[in-house]
């Protein structure tokens, strides 16, 4: 029996995309799998319902997308009726928000319904790159985020030269220089602006040069964490780091703010003191901007927000949605990446809880929750491995040894 897909429509009215496009539709159905696509799933990123049909999927009822898939693939973590509708054996992927609601994964986990969710996935581990949806679509947020500030910004990018004067190139300062923020400098180079960038982790200074901005180094004596992510920084450090970003703020006209902290809630980088000292027509563009609050005093998620001092602040958490094409096309890419790494060597579905990736990746299989952070979450012991303690290993050593010896 074929493995049966399928996409459902997305619930949230900010999303724009679809987790699987007709193109990712044609390379599962080639691998013999079967593809349902609830009915105008793919509207809102200019996927209509007969490109998928000419791909070889089937257009559904959410019902049916719901209950005759073995794998569910969403953008993000649907609404608890949704989550209801599942049923025991089904595998549930996407954003899932698995540590910000740690337990809605227990209640999946309770009926045995398998859920994927690409925030725990371990970003490092080469093999797992093509399933990478955070580094995907934080590139497209970056790239939009540039574009929303030049659009928003009521002066030229670039140096203009004219027979009616000369126009000065527009200042950007991008805060935080991960994926989205290096995605933001190079676009915002191309649009001929001049560009800084700062970051706690001094191994990004040589990425923000190579990309012709320059680094402006923070007096945070290593903010690097694991993984290759920032630190949590201490409230000194924090206030230290406010007061010397103030004069930088004060002195460009586009900001572009990035930093997260895993597992943290995002670094506040642009105090109301910062916002009120900008200069009339600053842009603010916080990617980071949530219901906690984000990397900009005032920002807020899916808003812009026009002070007083006509300073515009644009909160961009949901960028990667408005290039929703683009961003589809590579989700899509990602999502089929763990299809196809689920798909055992008899053509079964299988998830292997012991596998470098799939251990991350799974937020709960088989009735268990898997991933070590999220046990952490829910106030669960860490699972047994199967290596034997230290001692116990010695001990057999030891057996053997003397066994050897008798012989
Ligand atoms: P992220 O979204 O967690 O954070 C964005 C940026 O904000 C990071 O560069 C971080 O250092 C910075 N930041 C956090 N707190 C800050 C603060 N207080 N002040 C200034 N900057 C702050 O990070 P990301 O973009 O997902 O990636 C982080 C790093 O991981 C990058 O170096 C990236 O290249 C690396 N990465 C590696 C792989 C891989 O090995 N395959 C995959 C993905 C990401």
């Amino acid at each position: 029996m074929s493995i049966v897909v399928s996409a459902l429509k997305e619930e949230q009215p900010h999303e724009k995309r679809v987790a699987i496009d007709p193109d990712v539709t044609k390379r599962l159905i080639k691998a013999g799998m079967k593809v349902l696509i609830e009915k105008g799933a793919g509207v809102a990123s200019y996927y209509n319902d007969e490109s998928y049909q000419k791909a070889g999927a089937e257009v559904v009822d959410r019902q049916t997308a719901l209950s005759q898939a073995n794998v569910v693939a969403v953008i993000n973590l649907p609404s608890d009726e949704t989550l209801n509708a599942l049923k025991s054996g089904q595998v549930l992927l996407g954003l899932l928000s698995s540590l910000i609601k740690p337990e809605k994964m227990q209640q999946l986990a309770d009926k045995k319904v398998s859920a994927l969710s690409f925030e725990l996935l371990p970003r490092t581990i080469s093999r797992a790159q093509t399933m990478d949806v955070l580094s995907s679509q934080s590139s497209v947020a970056g790239y939009k985020a540039a574009l929303v500030a030049s659009d928003a910004y009521s002066k030229y990018f670039p140096m203009m030269i004219t027979a009616a004067g000369t126009v000065k190139p527009a200042k950007v300062l991008v805060l935080g220089t991960g994926v989205a923020g290096l995605q933001a400098i190079g676009t915002a180079k191309r649009l001929g602006a001049i560009i800084s960038g700062y970051d706690v982790r001094p191994a990004s200074k040589g990425e923000v040069e190579s990309l012709g901005a320059t680094f402006l180094t923070s007096s945070v004596s290593n903010g690097a964490g694991s993984g290759g992510y920032a630190r949590a920084l201490t409230a000194e450090e924090t206030a230290a780091q406010q007061k010397e970003l103030a004069g930088f703020i004060a002195d460009n006209d586009v900001i572009i703010t990035t930093a997260q902290v895993p597992g943290h809630k995002p670094p506040l980088m642009v105090t109301q003191e910062s916002v009120d000292n900008a200069k009339p027509g600053t842009v603010f563009v916080d990617l980071a901007a949530s219901d906690l609050g984000g990397n900009v005093s005032g920002s807020k998620p899916d808003e812009t927000v026009t002070t007083d001092n006509q300073v515009m602040i644009i909160g961009g958490n949901n960028l990667a949605s408005e290039l929703s094409n683009s961003a589809s096309q590579l989700y899509a890419k990602n999502v089929q990446s763990v299809i196809n790494a689920m798909v055992d060597k008899d053509g079964n579905l299988a998830i292997d809880p012991k596998d470098d990736v799939f251990s991350g990746l799974t937020a709960t299989t088989n009735g268990e929750i898997i991933n070590p952070r999220l046990r952490e979450a829910l106030k669960l012991d860490p699972l047994p491995t199967d290596e034997p303690a230290k001692d116990e290993t010695d001990e057999k050593a030891d057996q053997s040894a003397e066994s050897k010896g008798a012989e």
